[in-house]
């Protein structure tokens, strides 16, 4: 996918624990940060949200999981 930027996927740590694609179960992602625009928030019902949020998309599936803040 041309939306990713070509980079060696990384390893991920949460709140001390590896993050691992409930998918796939694989645990290497690529990351990205995206700013939450305020019609995107609103879309999603997160107007409390309005800001920057951080995601880590699986370098298998490309399921990606969002974080906010
Ligand atoms: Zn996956």
């Amino acid at each position: 996918m041309s939306l990713f930027q070509k980079k060696e996927p990384i390893t991920v740590e949460v709140k001390g624990k590896e993050l691992v694609c409930p998918i796939c179960s694989n645990n290497y992602f690529w990351t990205r940060s995206a700013q939450l625009n305020t019609s995107a928030a609103t879309f999603f019902g997160l107007d409390w949200a309005n800001r920057s949020a951080t995601c880590f998309v699986c370098s298998e599936c490309t399921h990606i999981h969002w974080f906010l803040g």
